[in-house]
């Protein structure tokens, strides 16, 4: 037998063998009870997985086919070098060896996207449809009003805990909080995510950065930084699925040393990941790079030509809603929420010295009440120093503020479904380039900043953004792209237990005062959770709270998130009875409103109907009217900045086409919200001048 037939036999063994596991894997998928999954969609995804395990097969058989087609080609060159392949062949251990090899390297280039999606398909909706919504389709058990929630913050006698601060960190604690039964308060200053949670790149990623420091310093804790990072990311891709989604990220290599030393380091990164991971990352050819990502620079002027690139995947997300939809969860499972709520002072126990609860200013009518509470929390990210020395004017400062820029661009400076990383700019700095809501983001820069509610861009950021992609991209960067721009603060944080302020803690910081004020800051966007968890855990230690249940975050879904599935537009897009017409909801609509809603874009089509409100807000974007009121009801939404910015993204997008939108949002909010002339009036002047805060971005 001729060596070739021989490793072909193996390949076809090697095909047999993983289309066998593939089936029992699939028929113990299909045998799990699954009430959210029709019997078609597992079907479905039993063939997903034979196909897989065919690819597999077959990249292993042409594999081995083609070691064995170069090991004869050399055989006959040197003479006799065949016959020592045969001996080689001959030998079992090697052969298995080789067989396994090559298995492993089929599957490393194997896109087991479909299997990821589908176990997190798996996972029973926490709730069925008919108990959401009602027989006309709105929401069976909204959230209560804003001047409903105001009215219980004023008049219960005492929370179990009460949360300052509407951020990510603050409403991820007031979801846990409330989901393990205690009573919970959480009050914002201005909007939820008006502060950095709504200002971030974006992205749930156990950070690459960090892992590479990892290793060169040999440091196990940030390592396992990393690890939990990557098991968080997971956990909100899981949990807020209409919000997220995985992207393959692309590191472009001029240099060949740059293609082990990155591939090395994604592999590790996708190993520390384990179960958690997305989808493997893997190297691409130079050409393949520039099919996947047609802007990218061949010939780059300063590090020469392209060599390959390696792709990682990562989780993306729209940040401001997410944190908006945990409030709103909370809200849902019992807790006082309310926005533009802020503590101006906190309120002692005269005898203990202890924080018991908070002087809180309603920004809405300008009134001033107090809100008791056994356990006070302080979630105010880079504004933490400012709520803790409202009890103690001496306290050390924690938050070492640093401010990050990013500006949007059109669509056409990536690929929709694809990024990109810059990890070494001429500085040293990291540029990212994401597609985001049919646009392209590009940041972040990294600079000392002073503590505000609205950091501004500064033109000196935005050119350097500018001028670190222009190295990577075949288009040409031009400053009148811009369309917007915008700064948020990275609240890190000095080590209170060192003598010197400047060294920075690695991630997240959770502290007690002495008056018994519990602090949280620090970490990440995507570790909101896991933060939430330990923030909670300290608080009903210091409170010596009896919570009646434990963490239930875990699979805990957000709002719209139950009923959501990847191809929910389709149903939204056939639900809208209205005869089709220009500007009415088509795909492009139907699928923003999945994505921004998830179960809930019906209900957003249904007041489209109901109220005739089907047109879009701007030329070009495809947020609708029915938005506005929809936001305006069960979104806490209170005037155009917060819907401009926030519930949808127009003004991160696209000034001009905020600005283009701003009058009828005005007039569709004032119905809703019973606005008179007058209110009208500042409303429209709020959002010019709000607008102009981004507007650094237009030129
Ligand atoms: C440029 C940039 C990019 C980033 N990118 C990423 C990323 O891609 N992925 C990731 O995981 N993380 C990222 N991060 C980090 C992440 O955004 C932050 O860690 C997170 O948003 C912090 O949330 P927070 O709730 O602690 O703070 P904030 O979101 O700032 O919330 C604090 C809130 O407290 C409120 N507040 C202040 N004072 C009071 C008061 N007296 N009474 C009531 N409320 C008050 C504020 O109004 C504010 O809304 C990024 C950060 C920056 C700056």
């Amino acid at each position: 037998m001729s060596s070739s037939s021989a490793w072909s036999i193996w390949g076809e063994r090697g095909r047999k063998v993983a289309l066998r596991t593939a089936k029992a894997v699939s028929r113990s998928f299909s045998q799990a009870p699954c009430p959210s999954q029709t019997a078609q969609e597992v079907a479905g995804k039993v063939r997903t997985l034979e196909g897989v395990a065919h690819q597999a097969g077959r990249q292993a058989g042409e594999a081995l086919a083609a070691g064995a087609r170069h090991g004869k080609g050399g055989g006959g060159g040197k003479g006799g070098g065949g016959g020592g392949g045969e001996r080689f062949f001959r030998n079992p251990w090697f052969t298995t060896m080789a067989a396994a090899g090559g298995l492993a390297a089929a599957a490393y280039n194997l896109d087991p996207e479909s299997v990821v999606r589908y176990m997190d398909n798996r996972r029973p909706a926490k709730r069925p449809e008919h108990e959401i919504f009602d027989e006309r389709g709105y929401p069976k058990n909204p959230v209560p009003l804003r001047e409903e929630q105001v009215r219980r913050l004023r008049e219960e006698e005492e929370f179990d805990l009460l949360i300052v601060g509407g951020g990510a960190t603050g409403t991820g604690m007031a979801v846990d909080a409330a989901t393990r039964g205690l009573k919970t308060a959480m009050v914002e200053a201005n909007d939820f995510a008006s502060g950095t949670s709504s200002r971030s790149t974006k992205l749930a990623h156990g950070g690459v950065r960090y892992l590479e420091k990892a290793v060169k310093n040999f440091d196990y804790s940030q390592l396992h930084l990393v690890f939990e990072a990557l098991s968080e990311r997971k956990r909100l891709l899981n949990n807020a699925p209409h919000l997220s989604r995985s992207l393959p990220i692309m590191t472009p290599c001029y240099h060949w040393w740059e293609v082990p030393y990155y591939w090395a380091g994604m592999k590790a990164y996708d190993t520390l990941a384990g179960s958690q991971g997305l989808t493997w990352s893997r190297y691409m050819t130079p050409s393949e790079a520039q099919r996947q990502f047609p802007t990218l620079r061949t010939e780059n002027v300063h590090e020469g030509t392209l060599k390959g690139s390696i792709v990682y995947y990562d989780g993306q997300f729209n940040d401001a809603r997410l944190c908006l939809l945990l409030a709103c969860t909370a809200a849902e499972e019992g807790a006082a929420v309310a926005n533009y709520t802020e503590v101006v002072d906190l309120l002692k126990d005269e005898e203990t010295g202890k924080i018991r609860g908070a002087r809180v200013r309603d920004k809405m009518t300008n009134r001033t009440f107090e809100v008791r509470a056994k356990q006070v929390v302080n979630a105010c990210g880079p504004f933490s120093d400012s709520v803790r020395k409202m009890s103690d004017p001496k306290a050390r400062s924690l938050v070492a503020p640093s401010s990050g820029v990013h500006i949007t661009l059109p669509d056409y400076y990536s690929v929709e479904g694809f990024g990109m990383i810059v990890p070494k700019t001429r500085d040293g700095r990291v540029v990212f380039l994401l597609p985001w809501e049919g646009h392209t983001i590009a940041g972040t820069t990294d600079s000392e900043s002073e503590i505000t509610f609205s950091p501004r861009p500064s033109e000196k950021d935005i050119k350097f953004i500018l001028e670190a992609i222009e190295d990577y991209l075949c288009v040409k960067v031009r400053r009148e792209d811009v369309s917007s721009a915008w700064s948020g603060i990275r609240p890190l944080i000095s080590n209170p237990h060192s003598e010197n302020t400047s060294e920075l803690v690695r991630d997240h910081l959770i502290m007690t005062d002495k008056n018994g004020l519990v602090t949280i800051c620090g970490g990440k966007w995507t570790t909101y959770r896991l933060m939430a968890e330990q923030g909670v855990d300290q608080a009903v230690k210091t409170g010596n709270l009896k919570p009646p249940e434990k963490c239930q975050t875990n699979e805990l879904r957000v709002v719209g998130g139950d009923g959501y599935h990847i191809a929910l537009h389709t149903e939204v897009a056939q639900d809208y009875t209205v005869p089709h017409r220009p500007g009415a909801i088509d795909t492009r609509v139907a699928k923003h409103l999945t994505s921004a809603y998830g179960d809930r874009a019906k209900v957003v089509t249904r007041i489209a109907e109901d109220k005739k409100l089907g047109q879009r807000l701007a030329r070009g974007h495809p947020q609708i009217e029915a938005e506005v009121a929809y936001a305006a009801r069960y979104e806490y939404c209170t005037g155009v900045e917060d819907f401009l910015t926030r519930r949808t993204r127009l003004a991160f997008l696209d000034v001009r086409a905020a600005e283009q939108a701003l009058p009828r949002v005005v007039e569709i909010m004032a119905k809703e919200l019973k606005w008179g002339w007058f209110k009208k009036r500042k409303e429209l002047h709020q959002g010019k001048e709000l607008l102009k805060t981004f507007a650094n971005g237009t030129t």
